[in-house]
């Protein structure tokens, strides 16, 4: 009897070891490049007047492109920590400040270390700045790559960033693995070097204008102290749609390896940004804001034979469905391990799912650290600003749009709509109410108030980004 039992157990054990096997060899590999800042409408595939991305047009025309994706946050900081581990900011408890002190708990559970528990080899290629071990944001990868010390304008260096990660996947390609990439290359200072330089840029850019605008040029344009003429701003788009198209090549160079290393087949590819950028839409530039032109993000996912080519995708989904969507590609259930509040996007693909109420909160700040709060409903979008820098401080001041309008977010009808906007500052407090962080009444951190969280180096990398 004992022989029988001892037997079976043996069996069991042998099949949930030739299950695990099977499912080793037969689990897709996922690359997920992040292009930090990079706004759907400037892509051709979405309709941009300008050829800037004929290898992101390519990956879309063979997989799924959504149409409508939004960012949770405005900025890289609440926005990354957010889809690495498919939660809120505010559950998170990152929201607005000026003071990069906040990282991402190491209690919670990114999308890196439950692939990593299953058996992927996990890696990360940053151009840094905040994406990086100092923020959190290296919680279950087996390498977290970032530029070289030395490497003075090295967020912005595509080239070596896409050249390291082919390497890595040389080395790695015979087991699952899951490789993240976030490059800098659109973010500001804007612009590429040849032979995307001037490609996009008029002859004439006017006399204030240096050809190649640096870091601290930018800052001040955000703050005002420089004011661009409508030529100026051109010639900046201009140099942002050069970005995208040295980003676009380098991304062509990775999909070329996947092909060379014959890992097409079995690899989930998924192209995002972390948000969009205000090329002067409301007078501005950069992002941190909860406009649409900052809150949504380009998304397209490839995967040959599970995904049919050519789909679109147009009702409303969120960067926080991302990393769910990739455990059920992975068939890996996270279990009370992944707390997440995404969705599946898979269902969406197939056909199978209905457009869900995406109604849901996304986070940003203005100029002068305010937290703002963004809501839709359909059509309508209410922005709340928090009265104080630093957290959730009321009163809000209110704002109302109706997206369905031209020129949308310009013409404030907070006053007008008075019924429409009771029905959405109720939509607001409930959603905040559902939030961990701020149900808790965590109380919020002043900028200045908590210990400098980052090294000298990082300083460095976050000033040649202009946000310093
Ligand atoms: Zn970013």
């Amino acid at each position: 009897m004992r022989k029988l039992v001892c037997g079976g157990v043996a069996v069991f054990f042998l099949a949930l070891a030739g299950m695990y096997l099977f499912w080793r060899l037969t689990a897709p590999n996922i690359v997920w490049i992040c292009i930090d800042a990079l706004r759907p409408d400037h892509v051709t595939c979405y309709g941009y007047r300008r050829a800037t991305s004929p290898h992101l047009d390519a990956l879309a025309a063979e997989g799924v492109r959504f149409t409508t994706v939004y960012a949770q946050a405005g900025y890289t900081l609440a926005s990354v920590p957010s889809f690495f581990t498919g939660r809120h900011p505010l559950s998170l408890g990152l929201w607005a400040s000026s003071s990069y002190t906040k990282k991402l708990p190491a209690r919670e559970t990114t999308i890196a270390e439950i692939l990593r528990w299953a058996g992927y080899q996990t890696a990360a290629y940053s151009g840094g700045a905040f994406v990086t071990p100092d923020f959190g944001l290296d919680q279950g990868f087996n390498e977290f790559f970032l530029p070289a010390v030395e490497q003075a304008a090295g967020e912005k260096d595509c080239v070596q960033l896409i050249a390291q990660a082919v390497r890595w996947l040389e080395r790695k390609r015979r087991s699952p693995f899951f490789l993240y990439i976030h490059t800098y290359a659109v973010h500001d200072p804007y612009g590429a070097p040849a032979p995307f330089q001037g490609m996009f840029t008029p002859a004439e850019r006017g006399a204030f204008l240096p050809a190649a605008p640096d870091a601290d040029f930018y800052k001040m344009v955000r703050r005002g102290i420089i004011e661009l003429d409508e030529r100026e701003r051109a010639y900046l788009v201009g140099l942002y749609d050069e970005g995208i198209r040295y980003c676009d090549e380098q991304i062509g160079r990775l999909l070329a390896a996947l092909d060379r290393l014959r890992l097409r087949n079995n690899t989930l590819v998924i192209v995002s940004a972390d948000h969009g950028e205000e090329l002067f839409d409301h007078g501005r530039q950069g992002h941190g804001d909860v406009y649409e032109c900052i809150a949504k993000v380009p998304l397209i996912m490839r995967w040959p034979g599970k995904i049919g080519a050519g789909r679109v995708v147009s009702s409303a989904v969120r960067l926080l469905d991302v990393a769910p969507t990739i455990l059920d590609a992975a068939g890996i259930r996270g279990g009370a391990l992944f707390r997440h509040q995404g969705r599946s996007l898979l269902p969406h693909i197939v056909g199978k799912e209905r457009a869900y109420p995406c109604a849901e909160v996304i986070v940003g700040m203005d100029a002068d650290a305010r937290l703002r709060l963004a809501v839709r409903n359909g059509a309508w979008k209410l922005i709340a600003t928090a009265s104080e820098p630093g957290g959730v401080i009321k009163p809000y001041r209110y704002e109302l749009y109706d997206l369905s309008a031209a020129d949308s977010e310009k013409n404030d009808l907070f006053a007008a709509r008075q019924d429409v906007a009771e029905d959405l500052q109720e939509l607001l407090t409930e959603s905040l109410r559902l939030i961990p962080a701020v149900a808790r009444r965590a109380p919020p951190r002043f900028p200045g108030q908590e210990e400098p969280l980052l090294d000298a180096q990082t300083m460095r990398r976050l000033k040649s980004l202009g946000y310093l």
